[in-house]
């Protein structure tokens, strides 16, 4: 079976689970993207932090020049300590609270993609009170179903994000009738983990008949976010180890009109590939019906099986026995504590060492200590630090 090449001695000394961050590859994902974009000056690539927010990471993204894309406090926070330019800083979410804006204004953050009429009010309210002048977009709810996970689309109408398109051009002529706010553009974002290119020229169509209505209207439309998306290929780390980035940008360069400033907002294509959860097999168990290898990494390291019945490549890295079908399963009291059914592995004993691929993305990001268990540490090659 192939498998992805680690450092198995110094793995060895470890206690696990911990998440393995494959640098070198984060920084030939960085170049890739910069690359597609070098041709265009104008246009602006976000990482979006939630996808990970470990500082290292944090760190040589913002070191690449990418913007950063944030969705609380916490995480606009967290750019600005890992270097990202308050001005680079775009900030999302349905629910912002006061302290968050306040936070937003304070640091001098390049946007805030508004997602309500009553959000606009609130900013503005707030940027009047401080005597200053908040940047806005406004979130566009496209009503695009993207081919993905059903938790994980966010541009249908019956989703909580961004004002519907045929509501925006009343909150656009709002915001430019309010002195506390300057209106900078449209956002949109239509889902997560999207390998069908179909979905992001729909919304590139979409984009540009919301433009030519706005430019009839006589409203100025400003600058483009398009959001981010780009899915990787969970199956395939070893052959397909960086998303198709020429793939992704060229839907845009293709169907959008060059004169506009296009900002994106990419997480999952970017740091995925990069992180490995890092466990052992505890047991191997005969069921009745299915054999379990019971891992000491659970749900509460990564969480996307359970929630989303994401799946992820699973490697034996220490056995090279026979390829046998196994549960595997965390130590969590859950029935939902499972990584993959049916997973083909190499013949598991005690202590082997499992690597579940792809984790870079949503994983340590969305670990929780349910169980009260420690939150697993991240680990870097050694020529990195
Ligand atoms: C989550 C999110 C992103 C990033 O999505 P990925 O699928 O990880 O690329 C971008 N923009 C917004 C507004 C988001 O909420």
């Amino acid at each position: 079976m192939l498998k992805g090449t680690f450092p198995l001695e110094r793995f060895a000394g470890l206690q696990t689970p911990f998440y393995y961050y494959d640098t070198g590859l984060l920084q030939k994902t960085l170049d890739c993207v910069l690359e597609q974009v070098a041709d265009r000056p104008s246009w602006q690539v976000h990482y979006a932090v939630k996808a990970n927010h470990n500082p290292v990471i944090l760190k040589q993204i913002a070191g690449a020049g990418l913007g950063a894309d944030c969705v609380s406090g916490g995480e606009i926070q967290a750019a600005l300590d890992a270097g990202f330019p308050p001005g680079s800083v775009v900030f999302a979410g349905v629910g912002k609270t006061d302290r968050e804006i306040e936070l937003g204004l304070e640091a001098g953050i390049g946007r805030f993609n508004v997602e309500s009429a009553a959000e606009l009010r609130v900013i503005a309210e707030i940027a009047a009170a401080r005597g200053c002048i908040a940047p806005v977009s406004l979130r566009v709810n496209p009503d695009i179903g993207a081919h993905t996970l059903a938790g994980i689309t966010t541009g249908m109408a019956e989703n909580k994000f961004g004002i519907y398109h045929g509501a925006v051009a009343e909150v656009i002529k709002e915001a430019l009738d309010t002195p506390s706010v300057s209106y900078r553009g449209l956002h949109f974002h239509i889902g997560s983990q999207i390998l069908d290119m179909s979905d992001f020229a729909a919304l590139c169509n979409r984009i540009n008949d919301l433009c030519a209505r706005l430019e009839r209207m006589g409203i100025p439309v400003g600058d483009i976010n398009v959001g981010g998306g780009l899915g990787i290929e969970y199956g395939h780390p070893n052959h397909l180890p960086i998303a198709d980035f020429a793939a992704y940008f060229g839907t845009f360069k293709e169907l959008l009109p060059e004169g506009y400033a296009v900002h994106f907002e990419l997480g999952r294509s970017i740091v995925a590939p990069c992180g490995t959860l890092i466990s052992r097999v505890l047991y191997v168990k005969e069921g009745v019906a299915r054999r379990f290898a019971i891992l000491d990494a659970g749900m509460n390291d990564l969480v996307r099986p359970a929630m989303y019945h994401a799946s992820h490549r699973i490697e034996n890295l220490s056995s090279d026995g026979p390829e046998l079908p196994y549960d595997v399963v965390g130590p969590v009291c859950e029935s939902s504590d499972v990584f993959g059914k049916g997973v083909v592995l190499n013949e598991c004993r005690r202590r082997d060492i499992i690597a579940i691929r792809s984790a870079g993305a949503y994983g340590e990001s969305m670990a929780s200590r349910y169980n009260c268990r420690p939150f697993a540490p991240s680990v870097f090659p050694t020529e990195s630090l």
